[in-house]
């Protein structure tokens, strides 16, 4: 039977309409545009120069801080630039700009398509390469993934928790890499348990995409016994880290916590495919799959992309911007990031364009709190949201603090239900910003 989180959730349409898309290589762009804070932490430090020739897969900024990750190049070709330049959201962020040369890759990445199932490395030397090759969560946070496998003392991890739910509509990169690169993330998964030192698994794939639950069984089932693929009822949001672990394994990871505090790490499926080409193919992360969805579009893709591809390129890829588009969003409908410039480029972390009409993205004129409580019902971490947003707007920050307003994962679950049309998830992002500066800033006891 599939199983499911306890509280809140809602059912959205799934919209997967680029599911059938088989993973094609987008064209190497002209020029790439490589930010140096795609990542979760500490800007990485450039070590090229104006006038540098760089290959694809070269090691081009270091990490900097211990919550940090190297930057590779995603191209070969000259570097025209080192300059401040806006991400998606119009924020200056340090970027190396490449003139493109060809498509010269470092000699030691292993490109050919034999899968390469035996792991020679210590887990030290797993975590070491991983760290080497800049690997990020793909699942959102772009966390760097060498950090998330070395639990800090007095922790220990029981299970590692794979995210194969891609529970965000439209969204289907996770679901192609999954029927078509399956042994190799199963190989990830392996890689990152002996490098956490647990003995145990669970991949967890929503109901909605049977044939990939069918195939990760079929090939877990020849030498991957130790990883359980996990069956989950289609529900928004299933992905989220608290709510994963409450299905998978009922337990509560408390508030303000960790995954760890209760023994899990949870990791992506694209994470594990990443894991598996940086450790058995000495590949660094500088290419992932993207989907390029919307009903407006008139084509469906999902593209294996390099980093620092332009959103432009990505729209004109597919048959150029469609009249009736309205908001372009980097990510799911629900938690993605609007793209306020499509000058902006991908990052590590990018997953998807997705494409709105004006019909698509419409609120509705907010009217009075009816007092229905359906955001309530719909809240999967079981706070009261019309009351966080009345709290909000009354800037009552410590009336939110004692209502746990640090604990929202900001889903829009219930935005999405609210009938009155209350801009609820804005409000409590807000105060949620504010609320967590004031305890982050107080002396740890
Ligand atoms: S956005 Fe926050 S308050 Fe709203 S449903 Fe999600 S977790 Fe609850
Ligand atoms: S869903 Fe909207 S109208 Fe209903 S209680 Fe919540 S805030 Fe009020």
């Amino acid at each position: 039977m599939s199983k499911t989180f306890s509280i809140g959730g809602i059912h959205p349409h799934d919209n997967k309409i680029s599911v059938n898309a088989a993973i094609e290589n987008f064209p190497v762009m002209e020029r790439a545009f490589i930010s140096m804070s795609q990542h979760l932490g500490a800007p990485a430090e450039p070590l090229v120069a104006k006038g540098d020739k760089v290959k694809t897969g070269q090691l081009i900024a270091k990490a900097s801080g211990f919550i940090s990750a190297n930057v590779h190049s995603s191209v070969s070709g000259t570097v025209n630039s080192i300059e401040m330049l806006p991400d998606l959201a119009g924020n200056l962020v340090q970027h190396i700009v490449i003139n493109v040369e060809g498509d010269e890759w470092m000699e030691e990445i292993d490109r050919s398509p034999e899968i390469k199932r035996e792991i020679t490395h210590s887990p030290q030397e797993i975590i070491a390469k991983i760290a080497e090759c800049g690997i990020v969560g793909l699942g959102g946070a772009a966390f760097p993934t060498h950090i998330k496998l070395s639990p800090p003392p007095g922790k220990k991890a029981e299970f590692l928790l794979v995210n194969g739910a891609e529970c965000e509509p439209y969204l289907t990169s996770d679901y192609r890499i999954m029927l078509e690169n399956t042994e190799e993330i199963l190989i990830g998964v392996k890689l990152m348990m002996s490098a956490l030192g647990v003995k145990r698994a669970y991949l967890g794939i929503e109901e909605n995409k049977p044939k990939a639950i069918k195939k990760m069984n079929e090939i877990a089932s020849k030498g991957y016994q130790e990883i359980k693929i996990v069956s989950l009822k289609k529900r928004y949001p299933q992905g989220g880290e608290k709510q994963l672990i409450d299905a998978i394994t009922g337990r509560q990871v408390p508030s303000m916590g960790l995954p760890i505090d209760v023994g899990v790490v949870v990791q992506n499926v694209g994470t594990a495919l990443a894991v598996y080409e940086a450790v058995q193919k000495n590949k660094p992360l500088f290419e992932g799959v993207v989907t390029v969805t919307g009903k407006c579009m008139p084509e469906q893709r999902n593209f294996r992309m390099r980093v620092g591809t332009t959103f432009e390129s990505m729209i004109f890829a597919v048959g150029g911007f469609p009249k009736d588009a309205e908001k372009l969003v980097s990510g799911g409908p629900m938690m993605g990031k609007a793209v306020s410039r499509i000058e902006a480029a991908s990052v590590k972390s990018t997953s998807a364009l997705l494409l709105l009409t004006e019909e698509e993205t419409k609120r509705g004129e907010e009217a009075n709190c009816i007092r229905c409580a359906k955001c309530v019902d719909a809240c999967p971490m079981g706070l009261e949201p019309y009351l966080l947003n009345r709290l909000s707007r009354a800037n009552r920050i410590e009336d939110l603090e004692a209502n746990m307003v640090h604990d929202c994962i900001e889903c829009g679950s219930c935005l999405y239900v609210c009938p009155a049309d209350i801009p609820l998830l804005d409000t409590i992002r807000l105060s949620k910003a504010k609320v967590l500066k004031i305890i982050r800033s107080r002396p740890k006891k």
